[in-house]
């Protein structure tokens, strides 16, 4: 007889935001490298049916999947950590299922029944877990938010009542909870945990293991307060300090107590393969001498998480070409104020909303005169078409999404445009393929002439003004199948000027460097 399908809850106290999705990636990655197959799944409590409208400044990047479901950013760490593709299914919010119960409600499937969080909704939630987990080995959930939340109690509730539905034996519950150091006394605080694994206990939750995050490291009273306090075994609670990079976590996770406590969980003893997360640990510590300075030109400066994909898209590719990287965030409504000469390379981001539109276009500008490596990402190719017929003479081109009335509208809405439809339009979401032009510098740094990337976007280029646009430097190097799209455009005369209207940044991996990335990087360091 196989074994069970085994399913580990991966829930948060005291703060959120401290690492609880690297927690649960890395527990994939550690039971991958004993390999098995391991599924993933975000449950979010807040009441958004997806994140596509969340504000980026507060909930970090929006994370897309292939087929073009607008997701957490965990998810991205998921899919970095695990090396698979994941879907809609694994992004599952309250507001979706609640508009899913409803509609149900109102098509009269409860035969009468009085509808209610307990049970429609805790068995919508089991039910998407389910679903989820199909055709692995072990199932991990992540719950977003904070136990306790009055809004994610629903989550809570539904996860105890799985281990009801699947047999306790085949759940794991892992709370990751936050321990502060109070500089004053220079103590580590273990009460608010205390207190957070109370909550927990309070919902009918005992976990199995507690992982403890510090900004410092902790002693090991720490961890055996929590141990005594918490009800869970010494070598069922971890002690997590930030570390250099949060690849180092799945060799924290294989090197702990939780080790043996997963492979008694799961009845897997094979040693973990961990030799690539060493890898990358070790490239990381690296430093190579050669140092690049590349800009981001930033939108949002406040949250570290807006790019984040973008982020670990550009260190992936300065490991793979054996350089370090500083990364310099440049405020885009404040261009003027840096000085662009001093960077290697210029990447400009998606985006939507008019400001600091001006600021990515001089950026762009900046690049194309100056032969500076570029990247822009969907909005950064937009604003490098507008950029490139602005330069050859067309002053007010513009896209429509930032000046409607503009007569230059060198990037628009397209008639009987496809896509999901959204507030204000349609968006084309998740993966698109794309013929590149033989011998451009894009179907060069893929090594190939078709691609397959995701998208989330509504504008397009308007390829009246395709001459315009190559007047000024610019040529269409990659095209929808149809070829009624530009989905890449690049400088020809440039070293490495290169745009795409999808967002490669989702699809690269720690490990494996996203060809476009790598290229600029590497265009970058031959510059130098
Ligand atoms: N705002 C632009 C559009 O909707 C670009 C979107 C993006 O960069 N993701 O087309």
């Amino acid at each position: 007889m196989g074994e069970k399908q085994k399913y580990i809850f991966v829930t948060g106290g005291v703060l959120s935001g401290v690492g609880k999705g690297i927690t649960a990636a890395s527990i994939g990655a550690v039971l991958q490298a004993k390999g098995m197959t391991v599924s993933i799944q975000k449950c979010d409590p807040y009441l958004n049916v997806d994140a596509g409208l969340l504000n980026p400044a507060e909930h970090g990047e929006c994370y897309v999947t292939r087929d073009g479901a607008e997701t957490d950013l965990d998810l991205g760490h998921y899919e970095r950590f695990l090396d698979i593709e994941l879907t809609q299914k694994n992004a599952t919010l309250s507001g979706q299922l609640l508009s899913n119960l409803i509609a149900d409600e109102r098509a009269g499937k409860f035969e009468g029944k009085t509808v209610q969080l307990i049970p429609h909704l805790t068995r919508a939630i089991q039910d998407a877990i389910q679903v989820a987990s199909e055709g692995s080995d072990v199932h991990i959930v992540e719950v977003g938010g904070t136990v306790g939340d009055y809004e994610g109690l629903s989550f809570v509730e539904a996860i105890r009542e799985f281990a009801q539905r699947v047999g306790r034996e085949n759940c794991l519950y892992v709370h990751v909870v936050y321990v502060p150091f109070i500089g004053t006394s220079k103590e580590f605080k273990t009460k608010p945990a205390q207190n957070a694994l109370n909550d927990l206990r309070g919902f009918g939750i005992v976990p199995d293991a507690v992982v403890v995050r510090t900004d410092d490291p902790a002693p090991e009273n720490v961890a055996r307060k929590i141990s005594l306090f918490g009800g869970v075994s010494e070598d069922a609670v971890l002690l997590m300090p930030n570390a250099d990079t949060v690849y180092e976590v799945p060799l924290t996770i294989a090197a702990s107590g939780l080790n043996g406590l997963l492979e008694r969980f799961t009845h897997n003893d094979t040693p973990a393969d961990l030799s690539k997360w060493q890898r990358l640990v070790a490239q990381q510590a690296a430093r190579p001498a050669q140092d690049l300075k590349v800009a981001l030109i930033a939108k949002y400066m406040d949250n570290e998480d807006t790019y984040l994909s973008v982020t670990e898209a550009l260190k992936s590719a300065a490991w793979a070409e054996d350089v370090s990287l500083t990364l310099q965030w440049v405020d885009a409504t404040q261009v003027d104020d840096y000085d662009l000469s001093k960077f290697d390379a210029i990447v400009v981001p998606g985006g939507f909303g008019g400001r600091g539109i001006e600021g990515k276009i001089a950026a762009a500008r900046f690049a194309l005169d100056n032969n500076v490596p570029y990247l822009g990402l969907c909005l950064g190719l937009q604003l490098a078409v507008i950029a490139a017929a602005r330069k050859a003479g067309l002053d007010d081109a513009n896209s429509t999404e930032f000046n409607p009335e503009t007569s230059h509208n060198v990037v628009y809405i397209m008639d009987g445009q496809e896509g999901k439809e959204s507030t204000g339009g349609t968006l084309r979401l998740g993966d698109y393929t794309a013929n590149l032009v033989p011998g451009s510098k894009v179907a060069e740094a893929y090594s190939s002439e078709t691609t397959t990337e995701r998208h989330r976007h509504r504008y397009e280029v308007n390829q009246a003004f395709l001459d315009d646009v190559k007047n000024g430097g610019l040529i269409v190097s990659g095209w929808s199948p149809d070829g009624k799209l530009v989905e890449y455009v690049e400088a020809p005369d440039s070293t490495y000027f290169v745009a795409t209207q999808a967002h490669p940044e989702f699809k690269s991996r720690p490990d494996r460097a996203h060809p476009l990335f790598r290229g600029l990087i590497k265009a970058a360091k031959l510059d130098k």
